[in-house]
């Protein structure tokens, strides 16, 4: 027997990174709702951020927009939103702007660098985790080779 879609169990999805994608894949096409709700409308490859911190690769090489790499199955809803909260009892994320009940929820949203208490540390050694870290760091790297080319020209 099929579910109606009013019956359908909800799986809301937060993070669209490697983690979120997979678990959306596994459930496209299936008999459950599911939402997936990302602060970013792309899915970045991680792996490649060097690329463009080092001015090889542009930003739009590693970001792929998540609604069409998901944008197979009727079941599938994308929301570009930040979560702020889990209010499991109630089962219900809230974002920003709005409460998104679930039956099922898959926490996908991944981790940050850390400074061990140290975060005086960051502004030496920047991390790599999203584009804006690599467009920063870019930024830096093409800085030192220009006072570099500067200093190598002066007498
Ligand atoms: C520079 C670099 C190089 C790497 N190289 C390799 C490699 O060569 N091989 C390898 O196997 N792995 C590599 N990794 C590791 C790999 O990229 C990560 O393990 C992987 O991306 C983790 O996937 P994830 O889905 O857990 O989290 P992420 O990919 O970080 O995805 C988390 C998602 O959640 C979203 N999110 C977070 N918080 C919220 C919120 N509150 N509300 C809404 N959305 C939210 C983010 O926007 C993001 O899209 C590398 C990582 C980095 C940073």
């Amino acid at each position: 027997m099929q579910n109606t879609p009013e019956k359908k169990p909800h799986v809301v999805i937060v993070g669209a990174g490697f983690g979120g994608l997979e678990a959306a894949k596994k459930l496209a096409c299936k008999d459950v709702r599911v939402t997936v709700i990302d602060r970013t409308n792309y899915h970045l490859f991680q792996p490649l951020l060097y690329q463009v911190a080092t001015a090889a690769l542009s930003p739009a090489d590693i970001a792929a927009p998540v609604r069409a790499i998901l944008s197979k199955c009727k079941n599938m809803e994308v929301i570009l939103a930040e979560v702020r909260s889990v209010d499991v009892a109630a089962k219900k994320i809230k974002t920003t702007d709005m409460e998104i009940p679930y039956d099922f929820l898959i926490l996908a949203t991944g981790a940050r660098h850390s400074y061990f208490g140290h975060n005086e540390w960051e502004k030496l050694a920047p991390g790599l985790k999203s584009l804006e870290d690599a467009i920063e760091l870019r930024r830096r790297l093409l800085m030192v080779r220009k006072s570099l080319m500067k200093r190598r020209a002066s007498p």
